[in-house]
């Protein structure tokens, strides 16, 4: 098969071209394993942090990509979940002990034993992969194989982000960074909360007018004052600035989730300015979320074909694959970029 790999750590500076286009053996799949032809897989920010090594591979060669959409063509001996031909989704979550205490507590993106698709094991920037069949999933009928890619990752964490801030209706909600994650999640926030209003803070002008037009009641800038007070937001940017002006923004007893795999340490330094009177006290919280549990993504998956969520993809063939990691790497973005396969 025709796969893009990954052969070490990069500096994209240095790199503009990581991924080595290869010709590997078609996978076969283990007894409870499914073996996926590759139909479409989106192309994700965690990625740059893979190949630069801030989020590094646990094995080379290695093929990236944990957005992917494609067809079942044949089930190991042991796998009963789904048919050759169906359609199937793979997230970020790639396996998990499935005995731990988070895992049965259905938290198994906490499990020790964790493995990530397109980082410890291979994933979808090729023509086959295979995955455990308990984690992939049916890809609604509504959405095409472009469209479902990035509702794997920016959607499924967005969805897990809205759950664990313990929101409740006709309250607000702010969002600190509007990027593939946040203009999915207002759009699901603006679905299950009509009576709430929604707040938006985002660097650039463009940003600002696209969350107006997805229905935010205000967009500012980053460090602007909430015209209202905030009972919940959710962070999405890889900075730390943000953190510090959301917390001066939510209201008493109000809960921030921070949506990041990571904190850039180039401005730390703000961290000095968080002050305990004004940002933390009166029962204010900080809360990360670790990428999603498999729930997330099945439950996610159900509710954006109901409402229904149009996600804005641009489409690039998997040859293409550094060129589109490139425009990222450089914010050339114009809607989630996906890789379609065939
Ligand atoms: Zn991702
Ligand atoms: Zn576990």
């Amino acid at each position: 098969m025709k796969a893009m790999v990954l052969n070490q750590i990069y500096s994209l500076q240095e790199k503009q071209n990581p991924l080595e286009l290869v010709d590997l053996p078609d996978p076969t799949p283990k007894e409870k394993e499914i073996l996926v032809r590759v139909l479409t897989c989106g192309v994700c920010h965690t990625e740059l942090d893979e190949i630069e090594g801030r989020t590094p591979p646990s094995r080379f060669p290695l093929v990236l990509g944990h957005q992917i959409v494609g067809r079942v063509e044949k089930a190991g001996s042991r796998a009963m979940k789904f048919r050759s031909g169906d359609r199937v989704g793979i997230g970020w979550i790639g396996s998990a002990c499935g005995k731990c205490r988070f895992c049965l507590e259905g938290n198994e993106n906490l499990c020790p034993e964790f493995k990530a698709t397109g980082r410890d094991i291979n994933g979808g920037y090729a023509q086959y992969t295979t995955v455990q069949e308990e984690f992939a999933y049916a890809i609604p009928g509504i959405f095409s194989n472009l469209e479902a890619a990035p509702l794997l990752c920016a959607g499924a964490i967005g969805y897990r982000s809205l759950r664990l801030t313990g929101m409740e209706g006709g309250k607000n909600l702010g969002l600190i960074g509007f990027g593939a994650s946040a203009h999915l999640v207002i759009q699901l926030a603006k679905h299950k909360y009509p009576n709430s209003k929604i707040f938006v803070f985002a660097r650039t002008e463009r940003e600002r007018n696209f969350a107006k037009e997805l229905g935010a009641f205000w967009a500012g800038d980053i460090g602007d004052d909430s015209p209202e007070k905030l009972e919940y937001a959710i962070d999405t940017t890889p900075a730390w600035k943000p953190i510090v002006e959301g917390m001066k923004n939510l209201e008493k007893g109000g809960r921030l989730v921070i949506n990041a795999i990571r904190k850039e340490e180039i401005d730390k330094e703000s961290l000095l300015k968080l002050d305990y009177a004004q940002h933390l006290w009166q029962e204010k919280e900080i809360k990360s979320v670790a990428n999603v549990a498999r729930n997330d993504v099945g439950e996610f998956l159900q509710l954006a074909a109901k409402i229904p969520l149009r996600p804005e993809v641009q489409e690039f063939r998997l040859e293409e694959a550094n060129q589109a990691l490139l425009e990222l790497k450089q914010k050339k973005i114009r809607g989630a970029k996906v890789l379609r396969i065939d």
